[in-house]
């Protein structure tokens, strides 16, 4: 093989890139638009494409590798763990899998100490979700509320539950008696929760609706409202949960304890893995043989989730994540920039809102110029760095702004 085929190191010549392009064109189902990069290596908040050009990821692979690239604790983990024990099924259990369990129950129990707690392990966000969506059948009723805006994954159930209709549309009929109610809408919520719900669903901060917030006192009437009703409340943490937004998870700055929270991106830094966390007689539903994976709570993903929390907690990467988010904030409000209108979001999971639809623009600006980041709305830019990005790296992205913006106008 020739270096363009490799596309090794940087000094693979320049048509690396476009090769490599041509070939995932041919190859790959054409569900994600032809690739903007081609990326070969990457070191904590560094990457490098096929071409040999530099980029800072201040978006971690949509909120997902929260150590940053090549973290010497989850190569030790996926190392150490793939030579001791790789697979076994869940005909059989490991250490790995038990240790994390007990992590994750401690965690989402941290505001209630001693509530009885279980997790059942996925491979991603959806099939969390999916898990808890059966869960939710367990109660004997069968409608969920969910919310406006609204994602939670691709599978059919999480499908049924994304509020997104070019997502849902094509490939409906979906699991059925979803009741929508807009985010943050405290009477309409009530209006909707009666004996019949299941549960009510909600992200406590929508990443892909562009960084949404509800108001403060939305999750704490979820929480009253769902307990008067005896349904579950289910709080999707896939994008927001594990120190993304200053806290280990998102509704834990609202003081509330959820019936089932939801995780996957940040758990194992890219290693796939998904867990469906359950507290209180939720946590009892499941029965044997109701539901089941075959590479749930393997041994590797669970190694490396381990060592994602260690590091975590070690390293108080929740408090970094919210003095450096707010610095953030601070930083691209004192621009005084018109065309910038407000900074959203929570700890390090932050939506730029623009006065006009020139996001896409401007994701693809900079890019250009070495700077990952993403338009989950037309006037929304998306910022979801490693949670070990340094100061310096968001102030050199913030000074970069104004010009990015620029570029824009002059290219329309
Ligand atoms: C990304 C995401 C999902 C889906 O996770 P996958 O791993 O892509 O299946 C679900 N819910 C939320 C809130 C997400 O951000």
């Amino acid at each position: 093989m020739n270096d363009e085929v490799t596309g090794r190191g940087s000094d693979a010549p320049a048509t690396s890139q476009r090769a490599w392009g041509e070939r995932y064109d041919r190859t790959l189902m054409n569900t994600f638009g032809h690739p903007r990069r081609v990326f070969v290596r990457g070191r904590g908040a560094d990457v490098w494409d096929a071409d040999g050009r530099h980029y800072t990821d201040l978006l971690a692979g949509l909120a997902v590798h929260a150590l940053g690239h090549a973290h010497p604790a989850v190569l030790e983990a996926i190392s150490g763990q793939a030579a001791t024990l790789g697979h076994i099924s869940n005909l059989f259990a490991s250490p790995p899998q038990i240790e994390l369990g007990e992590r994750l129950v401690g965690l989402a129990t941290l505001d209630a100490p001693g509530t009885p707690a279980r997790v059942f392990f996925a491979n991603s966000g959806t099939e969390a979700n999916e898990a808890a969506f059966k869960l939710s059948r367990r109660t004997g009723r069968g409608r969920i509320v969910a919310m406006e805006g609204s994602f939670h994954g691709r599978t059919m159930g999480a499908l049924a539950i994304t509020h997104n209709e070019h997502y849902r549309e094509p490939f409906e009929p979906l699991p059925g008696e979803i009741v929508w109610v807009p985010y943050g809408d405290v009477p309409a919520l009530e209006r909707a929760v009666d004996e019949t719900v299941a549960a009510v669903v909600l992200e406590p901060v929508q990443g892909e609706n562009g960084v949404v917030e509800p108001g403060p006192d939305f999750l704490p009437a979820a929480r009253r409202i769902t307990a008067a009703h005896g349904a579950l409340l289910w709080i999707d943490e896939v994008q927001t949960g594990l120190c993304r937004c200053g806290r280990w998870f998102a509704h834990q700055r609202a003081g509330i304890a959820p019936d089932v929270i939801t995780v996957a991106k940040g758990l194992a830094n890219g290693y796939p893995i998904g867990a469906c966390i359950a507290l209180g007689d939720a946590a009892g539903l499941f029965g044997p043989g109701q539901h089941g994976t075959t590479f749930g709570g393997n041994p590797i993903a669970c190694a490396v989730g381990c060592a994602v929390l260690g590091v975590m907690a070690d390293e108080r990467l929740a408090d970094r994540s919210e003095e450096l988010g707010a610095h953030f904030a601070g930083a691209v409000m004192a621009l005084g920039d018109p065309r910038i209108d407000l900074v959203r979001g929570q700890g390090l999971l932050r939506g730029i809102v623009l006065n006009r639809p020139i996001a896409a623009g401007a994701a693809d600006a900079a890019l250009d110029a070495g700077w990952i980041i993403n338009a989950p709305r037309p006037s929304v830019l998306r910022l979801a760095p490693p949670l070990i990005v340094t100061a310096g790296q968001l102030d050199a992205f913030v000074a970069a702004l104004p010009g990015l913006l620029d570029t824009v106008q002059e290219r329309s």
